[in-house]
C-alpha cells in the first residue's frame, strides 16, 4: 500500500512538472526561435530561409508535406512544386515534436506581361547594380524581394511615346501596369519615367527634371520618418507641374508657377496637365485605392499619390 501511494504521488508530480512545462505561454516558446523565409514566386521551387539550428522546416500543400533539416549555418532549403500566383504557403517551425513558429507567405508572379510594354518582374542582378547604394541601401524595412521593376510606355508633352520605367513594391505593381496603360490608352503625358537612380536617387535633381519616380529609400524630408517611398509605395506623378506646397515653400523651385493651382490664374505652359481632385489620373489613382497629397490638409503634395 505504502508503495502504491508513493507512485501515485510520483505521478502526481511528474504529471504537475509536465503541465508546468506545457503551460509556458506559446510566445514565451516562439520567441526564442528564429525563423525567416525568403519570399515565394511563381518561379519557385523551394522554401528557402534561415532558422535555429536544430529545426525543422515542414510545409504542407495539400495533402502532401516537405521538409528540410535546417543546417549548421541555419539555412534550410524545403524542396516543392511550383505554385501559382496568390496560394497562400504555411511554412512551421518544429522543434522534435513541437510547433515553434509558423509563417505563412503568399506566392507572388515572378514575371507578369500585362500588355504590349507594359510588364513587371523581380529585381534582376542587373537592375540591383542600378538601384544599389543609391536609391537601395540594405535596411530593415524593405528588401529587393519586396520590389519589382515595371516596364512602362507614355506619351511625353510633345505626344512622342517613350519607354518608361519604375521599382515599386510587389504589392502595387500590378496597380502601376494597370494605371499606366490607361494613361497611355488616353494619351496622358508625362515628361519622363526613369529610375530616381538615373538622378543620383537625389529627388530634388528628378523633381526639377518634371521625372515621375516612386521607389526611393529615403527619409521624409526635414523628418526621421520613412516616406511611403521607401517602401516602393509612392508615386511622383510629373513633378514639376505637381510641385510639394507647403506655406511659401515650393519644390521643386522651378515648378513655383504651378504652385497656383488654378488653370485661369496659372501661367506655367503645362497648365492643362496639373493634377486636381476628381480629374481623370486623380480618379484612375483612387480607384486603385491610392491617396493622394493633394487632399492632404496642412501641406500639399500634388505629385504624390501613395497606398497603405
Ligand atoms: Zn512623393
Amino acid at each position: 500500500m505504502k508503495h502504491a501511494t508513493f507512485k501515485k504521488l510520483f505521478t502526481a508530480l511528474i504529471c504537475a512538472a509536465v503541465a508546468v512545462t506545457c503551460c509556458v505561454p506559446a510566445q514565451t516558446v516562439a520567441k526564442s526561435y528564429k525563423l525567416s523565409v525568403q519570399g515565394l514566386y511563381t518561379d519557385s521551387a523551394a522554401v528557402k530561409g534561415t532558422a535555429t539550428r536544430g529545426t525543422v522546416v515542414k510545409v504542407k500543400l495539400g495533402s502532401v508535406q516537405y521538409q528540410a533539416k535546417t543546417r549548421r549555418g541555419g539555412g534550410f532549403t524545403v524542396k516543392i512544386p511550383r505554385q501559382k500566383a496568390g496560394t497562400k504557403v504555411q511554412v512551421n517551425l518544429y522543434k522534435g515534436k513541437q510547433r515553434v513558429k509558423k509563417k505563412t507567405l503568399k506566392v507572388y508572379p515572378a514575371q507578369v506581361e500585362y500588355r504590349d510594354g507594359f510588364s513587371y518582374h523581380k529585381i534582376t542582378s542587373a537592375v540591383k547594380k542600378r538601384i544599389e547604394g543609391k536609391s537601395y541601401k540594405k535596411n530593415k524595412h524593405i528588401n529587393l524581394d519586396q520590389l519589382r521593376y515595371v516596364r512602362v510606355k507614355h506619351y511625353d508633352f510633345d505626344g512622342t511615346i517613350k519607354a518608361g520605367e519604375l521599382i515599386v513594391n510587389r504589392k502595387i505593381a500590378q496597380d502601376m501596369v494597370e494605371i499606366f496603360y490607361e494613361l497611355y490608352q488616353n494619351k496622358y503625358p508625362l515628361q519622363e519615367v526613369s529610375l530616381i537612380d538615373e538622378y543620383g536617387a537625389d529627388d530634388g535633381r528628378s523633381m526639377k527634371a518634371n521625372n515621375t519616380s516612386a521607389f526611393n529609400y529615403r527619409k521624409i524630408a526635414g523628418t526621421k520618418t520613412l516616406s511611403r517611398h521607401a517602401y516602393g509605395m509612392a508615386i511622383d506623378i510629373n513633378p514639376r507641374i505637381n510641385p510639394y506646397v507647403a506655406g511659401n515653400f515650393i519644390d521643386p523651385k522651378n515648378g513655383s508657377v504651378y504652385a497656383q493651382r488654378d488653370v485661369k490664374k496659372c501661367r506655367g505652359a503645362h497648365k492643362k496637365w496639373m493634377i486636381h481632385k476628381n480629374d481623370f489620373i486623380y480618379q484612375l489613382f483612387i480607384e486603385h485605392g491610392f491617396e493622394w497629397g493633394g487632399d492632404w490638409k496642412r501641406i500639399k503634395d500634388y505629385q504624390h499619390f501613395e497606398k497603405n
